[in-house]
């Protein structure tokens, strides 16, 4: 198995926390730009010095490629010769070295979970981590019941024809602590939203939605794993990373026993699948003008949902007439309205429709709290449509002087000139400041996971206390 420091990276003084600009840059030396990387990969050269070729690697192998000018290093199970991209990292030749020879997939998540480092290192792909021999021997014997990486999957029960290239396929890798299933969709444009993930004891199973069909990964797995796992998805590619984590640190042989249906693509029509989400429930509007009739006894819950068209459950929602019934469970959650006692700072971290559970926030904080002195939200959004709620927010900040709303777009078109970018250490700090140094603070955080879970980890490094910050997660 292969190790992976276990300490916090960057590590507390490294280059990458003291950065000013954004996330953890270094200056590169002229004319080692991103686009200067780009044009590099695109010229043809060979940056892996295989000329191309794609071969497996052991750990042994792996290990000695360990210096600046040969270093690999393996992201879920591919290894990539890294070494190129040196000058062009920009966190820094050392950053890179830390994993130099080893798995570097842990230091990674931590740092660039949203990278697209397939496209980005393409060509520099030495090929993947070979399966010991001990592995691959107990694979032959056991054709029929083991699932294990990319070989063949002889126990199928397909309801399609498997051959073409748009056949969905999946593959596994792991750490001393994670199982990595990989799901390759060959659909551009998959979301969150198409995936159904449900893991019961050693039962795991994971739907996801391929033009009309379901496609179906349930296995029985070999190990056990603990109750938390999460998904990612590249878009770009349409791959699907579900991140298990493991209930032991030992090295799995085999992924699993193929279950009922595992890996075959099901019409949609013939699942008739129960779908369960969680959503917050938001108010009719920020203002009060805004706001319909009070209808006796609080008769209405208002939903702000958004619809994810080539999604699983959205769309259903969307197709629903006046007059259509769905369940909808007793309430969740563990935010305590204790938290807002004498409160004298808010701070609102959105991003997307991690911003609902804002509105009440908003609501109850701007009437009800009196020591409060100042709401600051900050909504992380990819472009100015969408922004939800837009003009009511701005209303509300010109009405009430405590509220402050700030707008940062990762995708905004040339002409926006509000903030610009993804949540960071120097945003935070620049708009995270106490009216007064022991100013009571609460910090509300709420967007995809990774948003949620770097921005905690950002917040934690800028001295808010585990008490002063609540996460939101779905
Ligand atoms: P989105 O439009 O995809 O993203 C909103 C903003 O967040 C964009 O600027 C996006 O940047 C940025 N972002 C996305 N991933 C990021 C990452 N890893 N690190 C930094 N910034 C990142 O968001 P959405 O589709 O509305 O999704 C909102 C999420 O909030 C959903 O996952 C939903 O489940 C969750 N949510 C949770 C709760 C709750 O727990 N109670 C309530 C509501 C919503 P890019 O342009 O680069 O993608």
């Amino acid at each position: 198995m292969l190790n992976v420091p276990s300490q916090s990276f960057p590590a507390p003084r490294s280059q990458q926390r003291v950065a000013s600009g954004g996330r953890s840059k270094v200056p590169l030396k002229q004319g080692r730009s991103l686009m200067d990387w780009i044009r590099l990969t695109k010229s043809g050269k060979d940056l892996t010095g295989l000329k191309g070729r794609l071969i497996e690697v052991t750990e042994e192998e792996l290990k000695k490629h360990n210096k600046k000018d040969d270093c690999w290093i393996c992201i879920r199970g591919f290894v990539y010769n890294v070494s190129p991209y040196m000058e062009y990292h920009p966190g820094g030749e050392d950053e890179l070295m830390r994993a130099a020879g080893s798995d570097g997939t842990e230091l990674f998540d931590q740092v660039h979970r949203w990278v697209n480092y397939e496209s980005m290192l393409k060509e520099c792909l030495v090929g993947r981590m070979a399966i010991k021999p001990a592995v691959l021997k107990d694979y032959r014997e056991e054709e029929k019941k083991v699932l294990n990486g990319m070989l063949p999957k002889s126990q199928v029960t397909d309801t399609r024809a498997k051959e073409g290239p748009s056949y969905p396929s999946y593959d596994w890798f792991q750490t001393n602590s994670l199982v990595t299933i990989a799901i390759y969709t060959k659909q551009k444009g998959i979301n969150l939203d198409s995936i159904i993930v449900d893991h019961q004891d050693d039962s795991f199973r994971a739907e996801t939605i391929i033009k009309d069909c379901l496609y179906l990964i349930h296995i029985g797995l070999s190990h056990e794993v603990q109750e938390d796992f999460s998904v990612r998805v590249v878009e770009s590619v349409g791959k699907i990373e579900i991140v298990l984590k493991k209930k032991e640190n030992t090295s799995w042989d085999f992924l699993g026993h193929p279950l009922e249906n595992h890996n075959s693509l099901i019409p949609r029509k013939d699942t008739g699948t129960e779908i369960v989400k969680p959503y917050t429930p938001v108010s009719g509007s920020l203002l009060s003008e805004f706001k319909e009739p009070v209808l006796p006894n609080n008769k209405y819950i208002y939903f702000l949902i958004k619809i994810y068209h080539t999604g699983l459950f959205t769309p259903e929602l969307d197709r629903l007439q006046i007059g259509d019934f769905v369940s909808v469970s007793s309430p969740e959650g563990n935010f305590k309205i204790s938290k807002f006692q004498e409160l004298e700072d808010l701070f609102l971290l959105a991003a997307g429709t991690g911003f609902t559970p804002m509105v009440k926030i908003l609501n109850y904080a701007l009437t009800d709290i009196p020591s409060l002195r100042k709401v600051k939200l900050i909504f992380f959004n990819k472009t100015e449509d969408d922004i939800i709620w837009r003009s009511q927010l701005e209303k509300l900040a010109f009405k009430d002087k405590r509220l402050d709303v700030e707008f940062v777009l990762s995708a905004p078109i040339s002409e926006w000139n509000g903030k610009q970018g993804h949540i960071s250490p120097a945003l935070l700090s620049e708009f995270l400041k106490r009216n007064l140094d022991k100013s009571k603070v609460l910090v509300c955080i709420c967007g995809p996971v990774p948003f949620t879970e770097q921005g905690v980890r950002l917040l934690q490094d800028l001295n808010f206390s585990k008490n002063e910050i609540h996460s939101f997660t779905a």
